[in-house]
């Protein structure tokens, strides 16, 4: 079920743009509007969940998203390795509460993120 007032469904139904490079029936990726490093995709459950623990409770489309994420992470060609992250609730630096992944790489990443 979508949400109508939330961005990343509008971007599931098409209604707002976004550059997408891979998809299942349930997952979609597409590229970050403000990419924070070279390689930079967002995986969303194409079902409205307001965050990755909501998954919890279909875990066959929390492994869709993740395998989705790992096929991202090999078709950038992010061998040398990547960030698969999710933010959670506004401390934990989420602003779209709309789950996603986050599949950064293309440069060294530090740790531990700020
Ligand atoms: P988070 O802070 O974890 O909720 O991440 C939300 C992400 O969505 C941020 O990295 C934003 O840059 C990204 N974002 C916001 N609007 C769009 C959009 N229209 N298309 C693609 N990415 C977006
Ligand atoms: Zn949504």
């Amino acid at each position: 079920m979508s949400a109508p007032t939330c961005l990343f469904c509008k971007i599931v139904s098409g209604s707002i743009p976004a550059t997408i490079v891979a998809r299942t029936d349930d997952s979609l990726a597409f590229r970050d509007i403000d990419p924070q490093a070279p390689t930079h995709v967002l995986v969303i459950p194409r079902r409205h969940a307001h965050n990755i623990g909501e998954l919890a409770d279909t875990p066959r489309e929390l492994a869709d998203l993740v395998a989705l994420a790992a096929r991202v992470a090999e078709q950038e060609g992010l061998d040398r390795g990547y960030r698969m992250v999710t933010n959670t609730g506004s401390e934990g630096g989420q602003v779209v509460f709309h789950a996603h992944l986050h599949v950064l790489g293309g440069r060294p990443l530090a740790w531990p993120p700020g």
